[in-house]
Parts: structure tokens; C-alpha cells; sequence
């Protein structure tokens, strides 16, 4: 194993058996219940031994758009994710310079760890129809297994066929996550108009953005006179 400065969790370590490594991969802004539900489904349906988040640097194909900042992004991920022993959050996509692809990642975590560990890339359905167009998709396709997660109602087989049409071969499984009717941009709307967000996310991530005024520079009050959640 080599001796990266990369802060990843040590797995691997018994040569006789098999790791699996769930990398949940978004840009976290923020992160919701849907993401985590998402993530614990996931480790649950793929065995999977650890759930890495990996909030993104600078997201490829949101680079004309506003994300928050990483720093922010980060710390509400470790916020959201801290209580469960199976998760576990990385600074390396945060840390690197430029654009994040996520075949750099994978490339990296693939020399990280030794064979025994295999990978499994966890992101929205929404953004996994679009892998074939993605940065290297034949080497992300030999790098890991995608886990798509889909709201209800999502078509699968439209999805199934676009990337089967691709030409790549990739390795997909879907996972319907009711949960997934909660989104990072409707919690960004409300937080902006001063509604309630409560139980769309933990409270450690809503006395963060309020805390930092996150999506909102200024604390709004409800016409109550109740400060919103
Ligand atoms: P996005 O386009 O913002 O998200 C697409 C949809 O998927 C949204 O509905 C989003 O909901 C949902 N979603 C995102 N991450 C999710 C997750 N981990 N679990 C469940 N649902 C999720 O996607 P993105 O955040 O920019 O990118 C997702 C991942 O794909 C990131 O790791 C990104 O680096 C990678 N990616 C790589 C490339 C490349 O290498 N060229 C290109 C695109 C994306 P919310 O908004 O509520 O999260």
C-alpha cells in the first residue's frame, strides 16, 4: 500500500478476504436525508464494508454555476455522517487542484488499495445516465461498479438503454430511494425564502447553514416572528 497523503480509511488489510468500498460521490450542497439513505441502502444492498462521501472539488459540469464553498460542504458532510460507523467522509476531491473528475479518484483509490478491495461508485441516477459523456468513461468502466440511485417513477430502462447504447461497458445497478424526493436544490430554495427545512436534513447540517447563513446571507424571519429552521 503506498503512503499517499490522502487521509483514506485503511481497508484491505486481511489478504483472504474481499472489501467492498461504497464511494458516494455529489456535491453535497448541502447534504440531505436522501443522500443518506441512499448511502445506507446502498451498503446494505452491495454488502458494501465502508461508505466513503466524497464531496466534490470544483464539480465537472457545474463550473458556470454557484456551489458553496468546499470547506462548507465538507464540514456538513462530516456533520451528517459522523454517527455512523460505516461512513466516513474524504478531503480528496475538496483537496485537489481544478476540475473534479471522478476517473482521477477512482484512479487514485484503486493504487491506494491493494486488489482485494473493490470499488463502487454511489451518485444520483440523474447524473449516471449521463457516464458515457464523463471524463475516461472506458477506465472508469474497469475501475468500479456504478450504483445509481433513482427517485420513484424513474424510468430504468431508458436509462439502461442509453448507456448500453454508449458502447461502454459498464456495470450498473439502480436502487429506488423513496427518500429521493428531497433534493439539495429545493433545501437551498427554502432555506432562501425562510421556510422550514427541518427533517429534510439533520439538525447538526440546518444549525450550520444558519449558523454560517449559508444559502441566504441574511437570517430571515418568519412572519411569526419565529426564526426559521
Ligand atoms: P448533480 O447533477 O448535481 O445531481 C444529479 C442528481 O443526482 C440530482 O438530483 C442530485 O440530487 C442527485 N445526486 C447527486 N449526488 C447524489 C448522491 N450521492 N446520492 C443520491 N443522489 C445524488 O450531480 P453532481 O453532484 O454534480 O455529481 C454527482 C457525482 O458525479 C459527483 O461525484 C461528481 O464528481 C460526479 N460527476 C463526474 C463527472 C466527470 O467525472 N466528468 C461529471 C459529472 C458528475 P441532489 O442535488 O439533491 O444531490
Amino acid at each position: 500500500m503506498v503512503a499517499a497523503p490522502l487521509h483514506l480509511p485503511e481497508l484491505g488489510a486481511d489478504a483472504s478476504r474481499e472489501y467492498r468500498l461504497g464511494i458516494m460521490g455529489g456535491t453535497f450542497d448541502p447534504i440531505h436525508y436522501g443522500h443518506l439513505v441512499t448511502a445506507e441502502q446502498a451498503r446494505e444492498a452491495l454488502d458494501l464494508d465502508l461508505v466513503l462521501f466524497m464531496p466534490a472539488g470544483r464539480p465537472a459540469f457545474k463550473l458556470d454555476e454557484d456551489v458553496s464553498d468546499a470547506e462548507d460542504r465538507y464540514a456538513m458532510t462530516i456533520l451528517a455522517t459522523a454517527a455512523n460507523s460505516a461512513f466516513d467522509a474524504s478531503r480528496f476531491e475538496i483537496d485537489r487542484e481544478g476540475v473534479t473528475y471522478t476517473i482521477d479518484t477512482l484512479r487514485a483509490l484503486r493504487e491506494y488499495y491493494p486488489d482485494n478491495v473493490k470499488l463502487f461508485f454511489i451518485t444520483g441516477a440523474d447524473a449516471i445516465l449521463d457516464l458515457a459523456t464523463w471524463h475516461d468513461a472506458e477506465g472508469m468502466a474497469k475501475l468500479a461498479t456504478f450504483i445509481a440511485a433513482t427517485r420513484p417513477g424513474y424510468d430504468i430502462d431508458q436509462a439502461r438503454a442509453r448507456l448500453t447504447n454508449s458502447g461502454v461497458a459498464f456495470d450498473v445497478r439502480y436502487i429506488e430511494i423513496p427518500a429521493l424526493a428531497i433534493s439539495s436544490t429545493n433545501i437551498r430554495e427554502r432555506v432562501s425564502r425562510g421556510k422550514s427545512v427541518r427533517y429534510l436534513t439533520s439538525e447538526s447540517v440546518i444549525g450550520y447553514i444558519r449558523k454560517n447563513g449559508l444559502y441566504n446571507r441574511h437570517v430571515i424571519e418568519r412572519v411569526d416572528g419565529a426564526q426559521a429552521h
